[in-house]
């Protein structure tokens, strides 16, 4: 059986996780699950799985972790607690889904100590993309995307050797804006934002989709995984969200993968691999597929996006600023603390302000981080809506 931890299981990709292992009796067992601050769903996830450690990054006032405590033979609190649970637990596979920047300590901890990495949480790469493919390539472990997008690719790359490969095109629904001119993206509410046409997913990523930061963390996310550089990373817009990304290959062939959209496919296969394996899913009916289209994207009508593209250009620290900026800049915006179009000119004034600087090691990540989001918060307060 392999020995599953997973980060972030209270979340929509450990909560389908969890499911792809139940379909799945007999084949896993889950070892270890840290979540955010949802001490009851942790506690049921940890009875019905019978995992031996639990953490918890925060108890939430008034709420008791006795009954939580009594079952896990290892329990873990505070801002560390996913990484001393990894720290303290042996497993196989360590699936990674805890949104933001706190995926990436807990992350390099389970490579350290030779766990494969199935990883959700594109920040990991966006943050520190060469410390942790170094991290990676040391401890001669494997890192499987699960990322919808970077399965397709993971797959379509699957046989394929590097000097074949001529661009790799990421697929986008392209949220529920695009197109939209810039005085009604003006007025955009968070309920209007969080309404996503295609997937089901959390709040932060729901609105990194409507901004389109999300493909822009993605293509970062696709250099550090597949090793190419930024002007061979494309996006086109792709509204039926079924092909999830494509290969072009050196003599003009392209490789995609198409299904449904289902997290529990590319969450199978990063447990399984390099096993595929049948499943009860979805399948894809062409009686009711009538059209696939593609549009084309222009980066710089796309602000997140073409700051993205700078940000992987620039590399050193210019990623981690503008990922923080963006995790400050978000939360405000759904507090309505800030407007729509605040999110792009917050990331945008905090990288110009912060620059980028060259990375030693993960201090002057945790620097830059923390730099980006003390800076980002005072332009944020500084806005006027
Ligand atoms: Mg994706």
């Amino acid at each position: 059986m392999k020995r599953v931890i997973i980060l972030g299981s209270t979340g929509s990709i450990g909560k389908n996780t969890l499911r792809v292992i139940s379909e799945r009796r007999g084949e896993f067992s889950v070892v270890g699950l840290a979540g955010l601050d949802e001490v009851r769903e942790l506690t049921a996830q940890a009875k019905s799985y019978s995992a031996q450690a639990v953490a918890l990054a925060q108890i939430p006032k008034g709420r008791s972790t006795r009954e939580l405590k009594k079952l896990g033979k290892h329990f873990f609190t505070g801002a560390d607690a996913a990484t001393r649970l990894v720290a303290k637990t042996e497993a196989d596979i360590c699936l990674v889904a805890i949104s933001g920047a706190a995926a990436l300590e807990p992350t390099l901890a389970a490579i350290e100590k030779g766990m494969d990495i199935a990883l959700a949480s594109k920040e990991v790469l966006v943050m520190a993309g060469e410390i942790t493919t170094a991290a990676v390539r040391a401890a001669g472990v494997k890192m499987i995307p699960v990322d919808s997008e970077h399965s397709a690719l993971f797959q379509c790359l699957a046989g394929v050797s590097s000097d074949e490969v001529e661009n790799l095109w990421l697929t986008a629904s392209g949220g529920p804006f695009l197109g939209w001119p810039v005085t009604r993206l003006k007025k955009v509410t968070p309920q209007q934002a969080l309404a996503h046409p295609s997937w089901q997913m959390g709040p932060k990523i729901t609105i990194d989709s409507a901004t389109m930061m999300n493909k822009g963390l993605e293509v970062i996310e696709a250099h550090h995984l597949f090793g190419l550089p930024a002007e061979k990373i494309k996006v086109v817009a792709h509204p039926q969200s079924l092909v999830h990304s494509m290969v072009e290959l050196v003599d003009g062939s392209l490789l995609a993968q198409l299904s449904e959209p289902d997290m529990r496919l590319p969450i199978q296969y990063a447990l399984t691999y390099p096993e595929r394996r049948r499943r009860k899913s979805p399948r894809l009916d062409f009686s009711r597929v009538r059209q696939l289209e593609f549009l084309p994207i222009t980066v710089k009508d796309i602000p997140c996006l073409e700051l993205a593209y700078r940000a992987l250009v620039a590399g050193g620290t210019a990623p981690a600023v503008m990922n923080a900026a963006n995790e400050e800049a978000v939360p405000a915006f759904l507090a309505k603390k800030l407007d729509f179009l605040g999110i792009q000119k917050i990331v945008k004034d905090t990288m110009r302000e912060l620059g980028a600087s060259p990375v030693n090691g993960l201090g002057d990540i945790k620097r830059a981080d923390a730099a980006a989001r003390k800076k980002a918060r005072a332009l944020i307060k500084a806005r006027k809506k």
